[in-house]
This record gives C-alpha cells, sequence and structure tokens, in this order.
C-alpha cells in the first residue's frame, strides 16, 4: 500500500515535471521567437530609415534650381522654403546643412526652423562625411553618375549629432538638365540628419509595438529588457536602442502556470484521496480478510482455535520438539454426560456450558500454551516446554476440578465431567497424527475408567485399542452368525436359598480363539460400537423364549443404560413378550443406578410404559453409585439388588452389615424387594437371611447355569419348587 501510495505520488510528480518543463521549454522557445522578430523589425526599421533619406535627399539635390539658388547665388529664402523646411515637412529631416564648396556652412535647418545665425562650423559627424564625399567626387564619383551609371553620389553614416544619435546623409547638389553648369569641386552639399530618439523612437514604437523603448549610450540594461547596438560605419559603438520586449512565452507561461498549477493541485488532491479511498478500502481488505482468516482458524461459537489452526500450532511446536527443545504434552478433553445437557435442558443451553467452559479453561493455561475446540464436546490442548509429569498432573487436576463444578447455564445449572488423555514428546512421538492418536487413546481409556480423570498414553492401552478394534469385528460377527453367544441362566432362590423363585439372564460370548470373554468387556464395547440394541434385543428374546417355558416366577433381563433410551424400547420389549406369550408380569428388567441418573425423556417414558404393563424394574448393583434412597421412596423401582461388593464384606466389616441391613429395612419399609447378589459364604447367606433379605442370588446358591441345565435344576427340584415359589409369593 506504501508502495502504491509513494509509485502515484512519484508518478504525479514526474508527469507535472514533464508537463511544466514542457511548458516551460515552449514559453522560452516562444519568447526567444519574440525577441529575434523585435530585433529583426529594429534592425529593418533602421535600415528602412538609412535607406529612405537619401531618397529624399535626391528629389531636391537634383534639381536646376537648386544649384541656382546655392551655388551661382546664394538664395537663402528660396532655400529655406525649399531645401529647408520643405525636408522637415514632408521626410521629417531633423537638421539640413547645406555646405558651400569648402565646406562650410551656408544655411541651416533645424526642426523645421532656420537656424538664425548658425555656426560657419558644421558638426563634426557631417562635416567627416563632406570630406570623404568630396573625396568621392574628386575620384569620379559623379563622372560615373553622369554617365547614368550611378546614382548621384552619396554618403551616409550613424553618429552622435548635438549629442543624439542620428542618421546623417550627405549628398551634393547637381543640375539635372544641361542647362545649369558648375565646375567640379566648386558643389554645395546638403546634409540631412534624422535623430534616431525622440519621434524616431515614437515611431518606432508605434510600428512595431515596442513596449518603454529608449536610447542609452550607458550599459545600464536591466535584465528584462533587449537592446540593439548602433555603430557607425567605422564599427564604433554609438549606443544602443533598449526597450522592454512583450513576451508571448512568458505571458503565457504567468497566465497557464496558476491554470496548470490548479490543476495539477486538483489532481493532487484527487489523488490524495483516491490513496487515501484506495488505502481505507485496502485496510478494510485487509482487516475483513483477517476476519476472514480468524473465521477460518476459530470456532465461531467460542473464538478458539479450531482443529486446522490447533494443528499448525502443533506443528510448529513438535518441531521445537524435534530440535531437542524441550517437550510438549498433547492433551485431548472430553465432557462427561455433555449430551444429557443438550438433552435435558436443551442445545443453547449447551452452546452456553461450552462457551463458558472454553473461557474458564484458557484462563488456567499457561500464556504459551494453545486451547482448542476441535468439535462438540472435544477441546484440546498444547503445553509447550514441559519440564514433567507433575506440571502436566497438575494442570489436569484443575481442568477436572472447573468442569465439574456446576455451571450456571440460564434455564438451569448443568452438571458434566471432564476426561483428559494425554501424551507426551517426544515420549510417546513427534509425529503429529502418531500422537494425536495415542491421546486419544489416553482419552478413550480415561472415559472408559468413568470420566472425571486423566490419563497418560502407555504403550499398554495402545494394545487394548487395538484389541478393542479386532473384538469389535469378532463381536459383529458373533451377532451375524448367532452361534458364539449364548444366553445362561444364574438362579435366584428365596426363603433362606431353599426355593428357586427365578432366573437372571446373563451374556456369554465363547469367542472361537480368546474363549470366554467377559460380560463387562463385551457389553461396554456393544455400547460404544453401537451393536448393544441388536445384543440386548438377543436376550431378550431368547430369555423370554427360553426361561419364559419355565414354572417360575420371576425371569430377570440386565438392560443397559443406552437401549432404554430408544423412544421404542418399551413397545419391542412389549412385542416381544407377545411373540413369545410370555406374561409382563414375570418380567424384571435390571437397569444400574447410572441409567436413572443419566436418564433422558425417553427413558423415563420407556420406564413407565414397562411399569405401566405389568413389568417389574429392578435397580441393579445397588450402593456402588451415589445409592440415592430417593428412588425408593419415589417408587420408581420395585427392586433393589445388593452390590456383590456389600455382601463381601458381610460378617467381616461391621459397618457392612449394618449398611446392608439399612438398605434392607429402608426398602421394605416402603414396600420394595431386596435381591443380594454374590453370595457366596453360609455366613453371608444366614446373615442375610437374619436381617429379612428375602431373596439370594451368588455361587454358593448356584452359578449362571446353561438352559439345558437349567432345565435339569428344575426338573430335578420340580416339585418343591413350586411349592416354595407359592410360599414365597
Ligand atoms: P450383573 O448384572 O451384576 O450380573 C451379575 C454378575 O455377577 C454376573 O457376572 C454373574 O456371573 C456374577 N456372579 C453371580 N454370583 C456371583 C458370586 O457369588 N460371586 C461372584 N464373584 N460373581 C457372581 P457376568 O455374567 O460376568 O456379568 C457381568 C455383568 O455384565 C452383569 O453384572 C451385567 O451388568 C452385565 N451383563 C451380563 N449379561 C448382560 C446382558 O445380557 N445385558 C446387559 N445389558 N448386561 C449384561
Ligand atoms: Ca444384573
Ligand atoms: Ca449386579
Amino acid at each position: 500500500m506504501r508502495a502504491l501510495a509513494v509509485a502515484s505520488v512519484l508518478t504525479i510528480a514526474f508527469a507535472a515535471l514533464i508537463v511544466l518543463g514542457a511548458v516551460w521549454w515552449s514559453a522560452t522557445r516562444a519568447d526567444t521567437a519574440a525577441k529575434d522578430r523585435l530585433f529583426q523589425t529594429v534592425s529593418f526599421a533602421l535600415k528602412d530609415a538609412e535607406k529612405k533619406i537619401p531618397y529624399d535627399q535626391e528629389s531636391v539635390a537634383y534639381w536646376d534650381e537648386a544649384v541656382v539658388n546655392t551655388h551661382d547665388a546664394f538664395n537663402e529664402t528660396w532655400v529655406d522654403v525649399n531645401l529647408g523646411v520643405w525636408m522637415h515637412t514632408y521626410f521629417k529631416h531633423d537638421r539640413v546643412n547645406i555646405l558651400d564648396a569648402k565646406n562650410r556652412l551656408a544655411y541651416a535647418m533645424a526642426d523645421g526652423e532656420k537656424v538664425a545665425d548658425p555656426d560657419r562650423i558644421p558638426s563634426p559627424v557631417i562635416e567627416d562625411l563632406a570630406v570623404q564625399l568630396r573625396h568621392n567626387i574628386a575620384e569620379g564619383a559623379l563622372d560615373h553618375f553622369e554617365a547614368e551609371e550611378t546614382r548621384i553620389p552619396r554618403i551616409q553614416d550613424l553618429g552622435i549629432v548635438d549629442g543624439r544619435p542620428a542618421i546623417v546623409s550627405v549628398m551634393p547638389l547637381v543640375p539635372h538638365t544641361r542647362g545649369v553648369v558648375q565646375a567640379r569641386g566648386s558643389e554645395f552639399l546638403i546634409a540631412s540628419v534624422r535623430f534616431l530618439d525622440e519621434s524616431f523612437l515614437a515611431d518606432l514604437a508605434e510600428a512595431n509595438l515596442l513596449y518603454r523603448v529608449r536610447f542609452s549610450r550607458a550599459d545600464d540594461i536591466k535584465p528584462k529588457e533587449q537592446s540593439y547596438p548602433l555603430k557607425s560605419r567605422a564599427g564604433s559603438s554609438i549606443g544602443r536602442f533598449v526597450w522592454t520586449p512583450k513576451l508571448p512565452g512568458t505571458r503565457i507561461l504567468s497566465e497557464v502556470l496558476p491554470v496548470l498549477g490548479a490543476c495539477l493541485l486538483g489532481i493532487g488532491i484527487a489523488v490524495v484521496f483516491l490513496i487515501r479511498h484506495l488505502r481505507r478500502t485496502y485496510t478494510e481488505l485487509v482487516s475483513s480478510e483477517a476476519h476472514a482468516k480468524h473465521l477460518a482458524f476459530h470456532d465461531a461459537l467460542t473464538g478458539l482455535p479450531n482443529r486446522a489452526y490447533f494443528n499448525s500450532r502443533l506443528d510448529s511446536a513438535l518441531d521445537d520438539v524435534r530440535n531437542g527443545r524441550g517437550q510438549l504434552a498433547l492433551m485431548f478433553l472430553d465432557l462427561d454426560r455433555f449430551k444429557q445437557v443438550n438433552d435435558t435442558l436443551g442445545h443453547a443451553a449447551g452452546d452456553v456450558l461450552i462457551s463458558n467452559l472454553a473461557s474458564h479453561l484458557s484462563a488456567a493455561l499457561r500464556p504459551g500454551d494453545v486451547l482448542a475446540r476441535m468439535g462438540g464436546d472435544e477441546f484440546a490442548i498444547v503445553m509447550r516446554d514441559v519440564r514433567g509429569r507433575t506440571e502436566v498432573e497438575a494442570l489436569c487436576r484443575e481442568l477436572v476440578d472447573i468442569v465439574s463444578k456446576p455451571h450456571d447455564v440460564g434455564c438451569g445449572q448443568a452438571v458434566v465431567g471432564l476426561s483428559i488423555g494425554i501424551a507426551m514428546a517426544p515420549q510417546a512421538g513427534t509425529d503429529r497424527s502418531e500422537l494425536a492418536r495415542r491421546a486419544d487413546i489416553a482419552l478413550y481409556k480415561a472415559k472408559r475408567s468413568g470420566g472425571q480423570h486423566f490419563e497418560f498414553f502407555t504403550e499398554h492401552m495402545s494394545q487394548s485399542v487395538q484389541q478393542r478394534r479386532d473384538l469389535e469385528i469378532d463381536l459383529r460377527h458373533a451377532l451375524d452368525s448367532g452361534h458364539e453367544l449364548e444366553v445362561v441362566f444364574q438362579p435366584v432362590y428365596s426363603v433362606g436359598g431353599t426355593a428357586l423363585t427365578g432366573v437372571e439372564a446373563l451374556l456369554r460370548w465363547n469367542h472361537p480363539r480368546a474363549g470366554a470373554v467377559s460380560p463387562y468387556t463385551f457389553i461396554g464395547l456393544a455400547e460404544d460400537c453401537g451393536l448393544i440394541d441388536r445384543l440386548g434385543d438377543l436376550v431378550l428374546r431368547r430369555a423370554c423364549a427360553v426361561a419364559g417355558a419355565w414354572d417360575l416366577k420371576t425371569i430377570s433381563v440386565n438392560v443397559s443404560a443406552m437401549q432404554l433410551r430408544h423412544g421404542t424400547f418399551a413397545q419391542r420389549v412389549l412385542d416381544l413378550l407377545a411373540e413369545t406369550g410370555m406374561s409382563p408380569k414375570r418380567l424384571e428388567i435390571e437397569i444400574t443406578e447410572s441409567t436413572l441418573l443419566a436418564g433422558t425423556e425417553a427413558s423415563s417414558r420407556n420406564l413407565k410404559a414397562l411399569r405401566a404393563a405389568g413389568i417389574k424394574v429392578s435397580l441393579d448393583d445397588f450402593g456402588t453409585g451415589h445409592s440415592s434412597l430417593s428412588y425408593l421412596m419415589k417408587l420408581e423401582v420395585d427392586r433393589i439388588k445388593i452390590d456383590r461388593s456389600f455382601v463381601r464384606h458381610v460378617g467381616k466389616i461391621e459397618q457392612s452389615d449394618s449398611i446392608v441391613q439399612a438398605i434392607v429395612t429402608m426398602a421394605h419399609a416402603v414396600g420394595v424387594s431386596v435381591t443380594a447378589e454374590g453370595v457366596e459364604t453360609r455366613e453371608q447367606l444366614d446373615f442375610l437371611t437374619r436381617i429379612g433379605c428375602s431373596d439370594l442370588q451368588g455361587y454358593l446358591l448356584s452359578p449362571p447355569l446353561s438352559a439345558l441345565r437349567m432345565v435339569e435344576l428344575i426338573a430335578s427340584k420340580g416339585p418343591r419348587n413350586e411349592k416354595s415359589g407359592t410360599e414365597a409369593a
């Protein structure tokens, strides 16, 4: 932009210089031409005057009467009228002298009047010329004239007469007929003087438009004046004509320059405006470009760098690491339960939460760190120049704390958590995508550990992720074929473990190479990769189809939170029951506390619909989560299953005993049934029976059994079982 301004100014200055130069050059040319013309004019005028005087004189000098009235008998009156006054009146001769044969002054006229008693000696210039003329005559000048070879002899010069510049012309008076004769050498001479000042100058000025013309004998020419030198025939200077020339160039210059100046000024101002306008547009362009750039590299909601920008920053930070300058930590952040904020409080609240968190998180960072929003509820941080893991851990703890505080989002409070996966460079590599992959694996691990947690990448994690990927492929395959998946049933007993009243359906996966895969592994995997619905349907269908035929009061099926979130879940269950002919009253679904906690509109609608149809809902793993008794109070469940971890400590830790007892008392108080799971010892069974826990489940009574074994079991205990079932009811 600056270059453009400079270039424009230079161009204009250059153009102005050229125009001015051209104008000035042509003005000077015009002036010189005008000066030359004036000089020529003056020269011509002078030559004209010089040429004219002898012609004038000739009109009276070649005349019999002039000879008769001077040579023979000097007739002063006639001379005065015809040679003196006449010459002044008609030819403007300023002085006329008539010289006799001896060059003495016989008559003198000055300015049209006869000089009364003139000096007998003429002016030196006249006398010199007279002498020369007589010399010429003596040399035969008159003979040539009479032979008609030349005109009347004459002599002429420029000189000073009476202190004034003048043309002086001398000529002999000669008869024009043969009637009058005069001896050679005795001729009278007529001398005319035409002054070159005053009237001559006035005429010259008028005829040739000369301005302030004057005659000067001194060297006093001013710079603006022009002069014409007057020189005698002998070459001596007698002064000069001086005038002030009217210079058209200078005049044009004086007229054109202001206009030109104004034009240039106008152009200059226009250009200045143009440049300023350009500069403004340029600045706007630059800022809009910067804005566009900002938009391209920043997230619109939070104003944080986006993925593209983050990657470029990470690349340059990794360059430093590769060059041995320090280490860095790449952190991937993911909010826990953000989806629920969106689902329950609305997307606007979700946006408010994200942008609030963005500013809180960036406030916690050190100046050189970069925080970016990678999309959705995912953020990333590059910590440069990290001294060690402790520094990263400290920041992670701070970030987790910041995020897990309740946040006001306008229409309510949002509670989310934060999971962080960290990969350090150079320890975990210095290639961006590899490092990112590893941070991602660490994040995944952190998420799987239940959130609110951060994990540093380890090689082991990488392997487990690859294993998970392989496992996912295998699980899909298993679902497609259906052969590797089996539903087993774990008996549930009542009346001190004597009466078989129900079963819990548990899924088994017999992997062809890995053998039995724990449901904890593949259920989670199915949830992560979207296979849980198919898996859940398979269990429900088989449980109803197989166990529905058994003479048991309750068939329990585990349902994951994800299944329950599907709007059509309840209807699918009812359809399945109708299909298999099992009564809804015999079906119990087991959900975990987190399912209720993280419940969406859809899940609570599903639960309501299921319960309305007579299906029971039991709260699994009771005591491991928040264990709020409020579900019991609100009568949202029909049963609770005391988690194995409490049962395990029964009889060993006194506190545990009291808690279990309290839970059972409380549940019974509000009419909720209680099952204790994981009963492995006689003491546990006795204690639980003593405190009134009605239903028991565990390896002590029976491990999960295949359908076939289950059928055998029911057959062997058939009659007693039936009786117990009735007793329990
Ligand atoms: P859960 O619902 O708490 O199931 C009880 C788990 O405890 C079962 O493990 C069972 O084999 C085990 N168990 C029973 N008695 C004892 C005992 O005395 N001692 C010990 N140590 N363990 C005992 P399993 O079958 O490995 O299932 C693990 C979890 O996987 C289940 O926990 C349940 O949450 C989930 N799961 C299993 N099958 C399904 C299913 O079909 N659908 C869903 N959504 N989840 C399932
Ligand atoms: Ca269960
Ligand atoms: Ca359980």
